[in-house]
């Protein structure tokens, strides 16, 4: 007879084998994103997923070790600094918590029906909680944390990345200054978007986004050392967001297909806090049209179900 834990492993690797050559051969669906020139120079046919689970073993295919940037993933580690250096109601007088239902970078719902962003998770929430955080905390905090909750500690700032986002971000830029022309950013614009700019430029792996996805999954606890890393309550609110907000506006359709909290960036990565727990991180730089990876949603898709990783699962 099999183990229980070795037949989940085996599950664990027909789901990762199945879904992967689904998302590989998704990858032809999409489009590298080049508003920002750097970004165009990723290979669109590359793919990599890596599963991480409580044995400390990375089931990885593909391109899993191959660096890109973090782009909008990073807005979870945002959210996670501002939480613990402001709490929960100072945050979120700065912060909606509502679906926004545009584009990641859209500028109008602020403008027109709100002051305050919709939620963390599109251009102008994490440009609100990047300026909770100036001042406070350096880059190089941001770095050391950023690397400690992806345990990877390999993890740095890709110079081109973030120059190519200095000199064509001005939509973050006019963010910054609708904001704070609104009295709802305390911090300098400048200050504030050069820090969401560092931030989106560091490199890492889809292994690394399945070590990010394994602390969520894991109440924020560092699962090999037991270490706290953000406080549970932290990681409620979260996953709360990832799964409403988190894939831009496909987070209704992702919701219901895959149900999983996650987050993705314009990079091509995408990760994943699952049941079990389990991170999942993937890479493919071919994108949809809402800017999410296709080959990585497909993959997803299919994991999700083979695995029964929905949160309404049952
Ligand atoms: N750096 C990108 C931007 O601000 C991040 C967006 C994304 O990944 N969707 O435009």
């Amino acid at each position: 007879m099999q183990k229980p834990e070795q037949t989940r492993r085996e599950q664990l690797r027909l789901a990762l084998t199945q879904g992967y050559e689904i998302g590989r051969r998704a990858t032809a669906l999409g489009r590298v994103a080049d508003y920002i020139p750097e970004l165009a120079k990723a290979d669109p046919g590359a793919f990599g997923i890596s599963i991480l689970d409580l044995s400390g073993e990375a089931l990885s295919l593909g391109d899993a070790e191959v660096r890109f940037s973090m782009q909008s993933i990073s807005k979870v580690i945002l959210l996670a600094l501002a939480l613990q250096r402001r709490g929960e109601t100072e945050t979120f007088s700065h912060v909606m918590m509502e679906p926004s239902g545009d584009a990641f970078n859209s500028i109008l719902k602020l403008d027109t029906r709100s002051n305050l962003p919709f939620n963390p998770m599109i251009n102008a929430g994490a440009i609100e909680t990047t300026s909770l955080l100036v001042g406070d905390v350096t880059f190089a905090d941001l770095l050391a944390y950023t690397r400690r909750l992806c345990l990877d500690p390999d993890i740095s700032l890709d110079t081109a990345m973030y120059n190519s986002e200095f000199q064509t971000g001005h939509r973050n830029r006019a963010i910054g200054y609708l904001l704070k022309s609104k009295g709802v950013m305390e911090a300098d614009p400048e200050q504030t978007v050069d820090l969401y700019f560092r931030m989106c430029s560091l490199s890492v792996t889809a292994k690394s986004l399945a070590g990010l996805g394994l602390v969520l999954a894991n109440g924020g606890k560092d699962p090999f050392t037991g270490e706290s890393l953000i406080q549970s309550d932290h990681v409620r609110i979260i996953k709360s967001i990832l799964f409403t907000c988190g894939m831009y506006d496909y987070s209704g359709q992702y919701g219901v297909r895959v149900g999983v909290p996650s987050k993705s960036g314009v990079g091509g990565g995408i990760v994943c806090a699952a049941k079990g727990p389990l991170g999942i991180g993937l890479y493919g730089p071919a994108l949809d049209a809402f800017g999410n990876s296709c080959g990585a949603i497909h993959a997803m898709t299919h994991i999700s179900r083979a695995l029964r990783l929905h949160v309404f699962d049952y």
